[in-house]
Parts: C-alpha cells; structure tokens; sequence
C-alpha cells in the first residue's frame, strides 16, 4: 500500500472516545453497512474545523488517510448534520439508542447494504416527530425491523411452543407470542394484547412514513418500546445503556 493512501468512505457517527487531549476515535457505520473506527485529530479543540462536522449522529462524507493501526480523518464534510438531534433532549436520547443498537448490529469487515439507508431514514424520522407516542414507534420499529433482518424476527402468529392460535404472552426468550397454559412453564412472559401483537407484527412491515402518520396512544405506545427493549438486551446479549436511559424519560 503506498504510503498516505486515501479514500473516501460515507458514514454516520455513532459513538466517539476521548483520545488525548485533543483528539477522537469516531465509531461509524458506514455506507457499505460494515462498522469502522477512524481518528479524527484535534476534534476535540473547541471551534476545532472538525468538531462540527464529526458530531455524534452526523452524515458525513470522509477522506480517510490509511494508517498504521487506525485510519486518521482527513477530511470531513457534512451530508446531513441532523441538527435538533443533539438539542431536543427527548430526540438525542431516542437517537442515541438507535445508535447503539446500530453499534451491537454491524460489524467490521462485514457488509450489509440494509444497514445504512434503515439508519439514515430513522435518524430522519426521528427529527420529523412531534409526540413521544411517535419516538416510542420509530426505535420499536427499528429494533425489531433490523433485529429480524439479522435473524431474530419474533414469531406473532401462533404460540411458538404448542402453535395454538389463542396467544396473551411474549416472551423473547423463547422467540414470539406463547398461550396462557405455555407461558405458565415460561420464566418473564410479558402480558401482550391483540392490539399490541397486531402493531408489533405492522411496525416490521410499515415504512417510517406511514409510522410517522400512525396514531397511537402513549401507553400502548409506550408498552411496545419496552417489549422492543426486552427483545434486544435478551438477543443482542448486552446491557443497553442507552436504551434504558430512553426508556426511562
Ligand atoms: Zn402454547
């Protein structure tokens, strides 16, 4: 590789560390879908060239500079600064669990052309909101939307232990909806109505314009949010930070 070898790479950031006095490691998904890391020098110094164009949730368009270890920014230029999601508090935090489920879902070296454009539509979404009830819907949407794409699509129709058709439990453990007389055998099986099965099983399938069109309300809203929460700390396998700091707003 000759040396100072660069290349242009479309990403969004999703999470930075402190690096030194003045500098940054950037977390960012990139447009091919893998995830990659980049240091971006002095964009820490306040009023710093880079600060505003490497901000957390940003859509930026990088030069990068292959180096020894990481790839260093050279340049950056903003494609879209979703602004109000770092100065609405109720928004950042919804985008910043977005972020991180978007962290424990791509990987290095491994493409996926779903990733980028599901992310860059919810992180628009997110800014297009005007209710809870809607932020609620959006990050349901995409935890389960991206979650079933990676092979953890949560079986609604029938119970997924007996296939009897009188469902009234979810668990995530075992994968979907289980009946009554199941869900007895089955540790942390949360109560789940028809209407909460019917809005799991249409947020998998509707775009975030009908989403954002959607009416809803806040409890339902709200109950759907924390079933999304269970189904990605019980199947990503981590602690959530993030998403349990947006679910207790
Ligand atoms: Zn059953």
């Amino acid at each position: 590789m000759p040396r100072n070898h660069t290349f242009r790479n479309k990403g969004i950031v999703l999470h930075k560390t402190k690096l030194g006095e003045q500098d940054v490691i950037l977390t960012f998904l990139s447009d091919d879908g893998s995830q990659r890391q980049a240091v971006a020098k002095g964009a820490r110094k306040p009023g710093g060239r880079l600060a505003a164009r490497c901000d957390l949730f940003c859509e930026v368009d990088f030069l990068l500079a292959q180096g020894r270890s990481l790839d260093v920014v050279a340049e950056a230029s903003l494609i879209t600064p979703h602004q109000s999601l770092r100065t609405n508090l109720e928004q950042m935090s919804c985008a910043s669990c977005v972020c991180e489920i978007a962290q424990h879902t791509s990987f290095e070296d491994a493409q996926d052309g779903f990733l980028f454009p599901l992310l860059s539509r919810v992180l628009l979404a997110i800014e297009q909101t005007a209710t809870t009830e809607q932020l609620d819907l959006i990050v349901t949407a995409y935890v389960f939307k991206v979650l079933a794409h990676q092979g953890w699509r949560p079986q609604l129709d029938e119970c997924i232990a007996c296939a009897d058709s009188d469902v009234s439990r979810f668990s995530a453990a075992m994968g979907g909806v289980v009946c009554e007389s199941c869900a007895s055998d089955i540790e942390g099986a949360e109560l789940i109505s028809r209407t909460e099965i019917s809005w799991l099983d249409s947020l998998l399938h509707m775009t975030f314009d009908q989403i954002l069109a959607a009416q809803i309300d806040k409890q339902t809203a709200s109950y759907l949010v924390s079933l999304a929460h269970i189904w990605a700390v019980t199947h990503l396998d981590c602690r959530l930070r993030a998403f349990e700091y947006y679910v207790s707003l």
